[in-house]
């Protein structure tokens, strides 16, 4: 297809075109423009020993697509917060329809396949916020050259309790989280910043502050709740309090650089809760 979109990838800056390729599939022919772009980048044991090095880390989440970063001299300068705007409940009405339904009609036909409409909206919409999160997360890289644009390696989680329609929205926000990761990374390649994967280990569990194990607890009608699932991240030793994808946002930079020991810090101020809530 000849559209504008197209003019404008034809003509970027820096990307060298190749021959054309066909490509015969199933359905058809394609023909594939294909451009390429040499792109050089510092390795990643050297930027580390780079005093000036920012580093850009992401948390990726459910309601909070992804919860990102950007570190310079062992202080955070910048966070942007990347909602889904409502994408998770909007799945999972979806995604009851299509249980109720199945359930309904009871034991599927082998090979055929039902809810195909339905379907390829969430797919599309799935798609479509992977896409956009991941441009927010390049556009953040973009600010900062030379950055290293950081990850927690992507957990295993199971799937069980719940309803169908619940498992099948946490399975397409965990497939979703797979997604945001390769786009991202394949984006700010192109743009010359070089990612990491980190270790996820206890990113939500640890204070980014000082290190001390933590509790997740949420403000119910000014009641705090504790429980695994709490929105909010306060620390038992240092009464630090803030969001709790941000402190896992954090903490992965501190996974990053986990070889070299990290300053300690000790504040006597405690820190407001409003002033970590900011979404920027
Ligand atoms: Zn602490």
């Amino acid at each position: 297809m000849y559209n504008r979109f197209f003019e404008r990838r034809r003509t970027e800056a820096g990307w060298e075109p190749e021959s054309p390729q066909l490509v015969l599939g199933k359905q058809g022919a394609e023909l594939h423009f294909v451009q390429t772009k040499t792109i050089s980048a510092k390795k990643i044991v050297e930027s580390k020993q780079d005093p000036e090095l920012v580093t850009v880390a992401v948390d990726l989440n459910v309601k909070f697509l992804a919860v990102i970063t950007v570190r310079q001299h062992g202080r955070i300068q910048a966070t942007r917060f990347v909602s889904d705007k409502g994408l998770d409940q909007h799945r999972y009405r979806h995604l009851k329809r299509v249980a109720k339904k199945q359930w309904q009609s009871g034991k599927a036909v082998k090979g055929e396949r039902s809810n195909q409409q339905l379907w390829a909206h969430v797919r599309r919409q799935n798609l479509d916020s992977a896409h956009k999160t991941a441009r927010a997360i390049v556009e953040v890289c973009e600010q900062y050259p030379g950055c290293v644009l950081i990850f927690e390696r992507l957990r295993k989680i199971k799937r069980k309790g719940g309803s169908t329609s619940r498992r099948l929205n946490r399975k397409h926000a965990n497939q979703l989280k797979g997604k945001i990761n390769q786009l991202a990374k394949e984006k700010a390649y192109a743009s010359g910043v070089v990612s990491v994967e980190v270790n996820p280990h206890g990113t939500s569990q640890y204070c980014s502050r000082c290190g001390a194990k933590g509790m997740r607890f949420s403000l119910v009608a000014g009641q705090r709740i504790t429980g695994k699932g709490g929105k909010l991240f306060c620390c038992s030793s240092c009464h630090f309090e803030c969001q709790a994808d941000f402190n896992a946002s954090v903490n992965v930079h501190h996974s990053f650089f986990r070889g070299a020991p990290r300053k300690r810090q000790r504040r006597v101020r405690k820190p407001r809760l409003s002033e970590y809530l900011v979404c920027t």
